[in-house]
């Protein structure tokens, strides 16, 4: 069981990481562009030099996809922190090892069940 100041720490540094993606993800998107409008400049665009900007969207879009991932799992670690379930495995219900979550406080699953689910969809 996690003690209640475990729970901080780890919220302080889900919340930390959280914002360094943030402020990554903006400064890829270029500060002020919305997705909405990188996806105009993708439709306008299209036409003229189709596959050179395609691969560099896709390569845009594959970075943004990889991050947004990445900020999917910490919200996700907060809502466990929040919900009292954080810490345990969602496959197995183990608890997860104090030094497991010490390297990824993101982590969802214990070990075993992370290989498991890697190993299918490798
Ligand atoms: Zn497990």
């Amino acid at each position: 069981m996690i003690s209640q100041q475990d729970v901080q720490a780890y919220r302080q540094q889900l919340q930390a990481l959280r914002s360094a993606l943030l402020t990554q993800i903006a400064e890829q998107r270029g500060g002020s562009r919305s997705r909405a409008d990188v996806a105009a400049d993708h439709f306008m665009h299209a036409e003229d030099s189709h596959a050179q900007v395609t691969s560099q969207r896709d390569l845009e879009f594959a970075i943004n996809e990889h991050e947004t991932a990445e900020l999917a799992d910490l919200e996700l670690a907060l809502l466990r922190l929040d919900a009292g379930t954080y810490g345990v495995c969602i496959d197995c219900a183990a608890p997860i090892p104090e030094a497991r979550l010490k390297a990824r406080p993101e982590a969802q699953r214990c070990m075993a069940c992370q290989e498991k689910i890697e190993h299918t969809h490798l």
